[in-house]
């Protein structure tokens, strides 16, 4: 899988992951590791608390999406 944030700016790189969020392949550059709340990718957003912790990969698109949208409330 290609990263789609470097497809986006026509370049070829590998992922190194995926988001949870939206699926799509993230390069190391691109993905933000962060402990997030759950979100199953679904709509509407259904966020569990994240008792576990676990750092999860996120897209920068989708990450800004989160933060922008306060869904952190817990944390941001
Ligand atoms: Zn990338
Ligand atoms: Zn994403």
């Amino acid at each position: 899988m290609k990263c789609y944030e470097c497809a986006k700016e026509g370049k070829d790189t590998d992922a190194v992951g995926i988001c949870i969020a939206c699926g799509r392949g993230v390069c190391k550059e691109h993905l933000i590791r962060e402990e997030t709340p759950a979100w199953e990718g679904s709509y509407p957003i259904e966020l569990k608390p994240d008792i576990e912790h676990i750092k999860r990969i996120m897209c920068q698109s989708c990450h800004e999406a989160l933060k922008e949208n306060c869904l952190f409330n817990e944390v941001c």
